[in-house]
């Protein structure tokens, strides 16, 4: 798929310029080992994926956005369904959010690059 958009690019470990490199080396966020090994340069563009030293602390921004919106709704979901179980709520969402810290992480730095990175415009005739 040859889509340049920002959306594709975060959601699907893609290059933010051309959509088609991937982002980080592994495509599951759950390998332990390297789910935080990230290409250098873009293997399909050679786009730099890391612009300067310290460049993702701003991704800790985002990770903070992210964690705050799933915390909101996931307690939106459990007051409206779950309420007789509301005692509950602290014990569910802490393994919940455990688990998601590896995927929060990547979508954090790929959205993060993904704000100061212009996708190439491309003709796509198919
Ligand atoms: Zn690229």
């Amino acid at each position: 798929m040859a889509a340049t958009n920002r959306m594709y690019s975060v959601l699907f470990n893609k290059c933010p310029r051309c959509g088609e490199g991937d982002f980080f080396i592994t495509k599951s966020a759950y390998s332990l080992r390297n789910f935080d090994k990230m290409n250098k340069h873009c293997p399909k563009c050679g786009e730099n994926l890391v612009p300067e030293p310290g460049f993702y602390q701003g991704a800790l921004y985002m990770s903070y956005a992210f964690y705050v919106i799933f915390m909101l709704v996931y307690f939106l979901i459990y007051v409206n369904f779950f309420e007789e179980y509301i005692d509950y709520f602290l014990f569910s969402i802490i393994p919940v959010l455990v688990l998601l810290t590896p995927y929060f992480y990547r979508l954090a730095r790929r959205s993060w690059l993904a704000l100061f990175i212009k996708p190439v415009e491309r003709n796509v005739t198919e």
